[in-house]
């Protein structure tokens, strides 16, 4: 076996330790089975020492005796001072990187004696050089200094050869960096970053205790800033309120006796929105995309020379984030890895590469499609009834769970209609339709009624579907199972093509009978599911579908995948029962086979 060498990523909030075994990088976690460890550092009142999460929680209790975000001081000849003793930079680091080095050793069995350290790619040479001295007087040889974006790119891309240009957003508690990276044989250059090194998810934090400050002050009419402890369990729970919005349209903030006033008790309790939310975070979102824009012109490339973006740092979670990213560049961001643990993962994978370890980017068990609902909304600027909505997209980790509002269009609307769809076009009726069933009986209410609809999405392929209307708590529900199969069923029907297309005519009789399965979308319960009634397969079409399979293997790439489409096009329109459809893809086969064979 080679020999160790762990990968730190020492972060201004949060940090962690990776080690890459068994062909993948994996974090390890201390003996309260915790994988990130806060970045900070304190005494206690009777002088122990504290690291982690427990130095967190005291620090708006006891400031004196807590140092956070020390990584902002290194290189520096700044000194911090702790319970009434003066520290430098690096040996406060190095607090963070023993107790890190400790974890490893205890899950590994093993003394660890050399690491790889990330810094951000703006770091100094001077701030390069504390964070090594951090590391030795931790009782690590750091053996190598890494980017945080070369990291991540590592992890997504590492053992890949071809040439490619990257994005890395990293937006963490708070710091903020984008670079653009690009990798070229296995290696890795940040070519240009930008951020803002005080920007970050403590600020929407902040944003949401602002938010409830005033709610307490206006509803209540009491002034709560000034108790320390009923600050600390408000921004505990604006955290958590934000980390909720990022997978629901609404958050509950909830907390009983957070003080008394005038001889009473004060409990809090509001919900907040996420499109509330989102304008209270706009300014900041656009500030990165500000910054964006300056690393690109740094690279010298344009939006549309990006070719992957990829999100790092817990605070990329954020919706909005995406979606905006999303809208720059046409592109959908990958972050399928742990966001929080993307860094950590990569300095480990540079760390064996070092050790001489083979290795290769990390493989996450991913949605391929995205699934989502129609709606009215808008389609190159004309008003359109099914408008495709993702709820759960394309390359998010499995199991997942995300939950939208929607809102009903007519006043006294009782009822109604939800379709689940499958696929990336804008327009959901050229998505994959896996769904539908209606909720009625909703309450006589005006336009605007909120009705949450709710995907959970498991291992197994069973996407679970639930609409509710919000003031009641009315709820219909479906199962759709086997919603990521579709995929290998469109592999399997093509296997099976060009097996029945070797038989051809001489055993119609019996691939007629093979079809007649087709169609059926596993939808249980579903009120007027589609089940593929309507049409059934004729033999023509059969036949015009196995001379297409036959087809496959013998042309280019290009025709290769119109036909696969057309094929797919046809049977969705066989299953949906829409004959018009069947009709317009049967000639559009027709024609291209006809192209094809002559
Ligand atoms: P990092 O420094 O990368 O660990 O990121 C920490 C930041 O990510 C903190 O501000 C967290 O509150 C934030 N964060 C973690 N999980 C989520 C989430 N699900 N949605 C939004 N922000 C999150």
């Amino acid at each position: 076996m080679s020999e160790i060498i762990v990968g730190i990523d020492l972060g201004t909030t949060n940090s962690e330790i990776a080690v890459y075994r068994a062909g993948r990088p994996q974090v390890l976690a201390d003996d309260a089975g915790r994988l990130i460890l806060p970045s900070v550092v304190g005494l206690d009142d009777a002088g122990g020492l504290l690291v982690g999460e427990e130095a967190r929680n005291q620090f708006l209790l006891a400031p004196e005796r807590t140092v956070r975000s020390i990584k902002r001081r290194m290189g520096s000849d700044d000194t911090v001072s702790l319970a009434g003793q003066s520290y430098r930079p690096q040996e406060i680091s190095a607090i963070i990187l023993k107790r890190l080095k400790e974890t490893a050793e205890r899950r590994l069995g093993q003394a660890v004696a050399k690491a790889v350290i990330t810094v951000p790619a703006y770091f100094s040479d001077t701030q390069r050089q504390a964070t090594r001295e951090a590391g030795e007087i931790a009782g690590l040889e750091v053996v190598r200094i890494i980017n945080e974006p070369t990291a991540a790119a590592l992890v997504y891309e590492a053992g890949q050869h071809q040439g490619k240009r990257i994005l890395v957003y990293d937006l963490g508690g708070g710091t903020f960096d984008v670079s653009i990276v690009r990798i070229e044989e296995g290696v890795v250059e940040v070519i240009s970053s930008h951020g803002n090194n005080h920007l970050g998810g403590d600020d929407f934090d902040q944003k949401i205790v602002g938010h409830i400050l005033d709610h307490l002050k206006i509803k209540q009419g009491v002034e709560v800033s000034g108790s320390p402890q009923a600050m600390a369990r408000i921004l505990r729970s604006a955290e958590a309120a934000k980390k909720h919005l990022s997978d629901h349209p609404f958050a509950r903030i909830e907390e009983e006796y957070l003080i008394e006033s005038g001889g009473r008790p004060v409990h809090l309790a509001l919900e907040l929105e996420r499109e509330h939310y989102e304008t209270m975070i706009a300014p900041f979102i656009e500030e990165t995309m500000e910054a964006i824009h300056i690393a690109l012109k740094g690279a010298g490339l344009t939006a549309s020379q990006v070719e992957e973006i990829l999100l790092v740092g817990g605070a990329t979670r954020t919706p909005m984030i995406r979606r905006r990213l999303e809208q720059v560049f046409g592109l959908a961001p990958r972050g399928e890895v742990d966001a929080d643990l993307c860094v950590a993962m990569g300095a480990a994978i540079q760390g064996a590469a070092i050790a001489g370890d083979e290795v290769s980017a990390v493989l996450v068990d991913v949605t391929p499609y995205t699934f989502g609902t129609s709606a009215l909304g808008e389609l190159d600027g004309e008003p359109y009834p099914y408008c495709f909505i993702p709820i759960i997209p394309k390359n998010t980790p499995i199991p997942v769970r995300k939950s939208e509002v929607f809102y009903t269009i007519r006043d006294h609307q009782r009822e109604v209609e939800v379709r689940i769809y499958q696929g990336e076009d804008r327009d959901a009726r050229r998505n994959i339709q896996l769904g539908e069933f209606r909720v009625d009986g909703l309450s006589n209410a005006p336009a605007g009624n909120p009705i949450v609809l709710d995907l959970a999405l498991d291992r197994d392929g069973i996407l679970k579907v639930s609409a509710r209307e919000k003031k009641t708590g009315l709820e219909h529900r479906i199962t759709i199972d086997r919603a990521l199969s579709r995929y290998d069923q469109g592999d399997l029907e093509r296997a099976r093509l060009r097996i029945d297309s070797l038989f051809d005519d001489r055993d119609d009789d019996d691939r007629e009978d093979a079809e007649g399965d087709e169609g059926d979308d596993d939808i249980q319960g579903a009120e007027g599911g589609s089940d593929g009634a309507g049409i059934t397969a004729d033999a023509d079409l059969d036949g015009l579908l196995a001379r297409a399979g036959a087809k496959l293997d013998s042309v280019g790439e290009e025709d290769r995948n119109e036909l696969i489409d057309l094929i797919e096009t046809t049977r969705d329109a066989l299953a949906a029962g829409d004959r018009a459809a069947v009709a317009t893809a049967r000639q559009q086969l027709t024609d291209l086979l006809f192209y094809l064979e002559t």
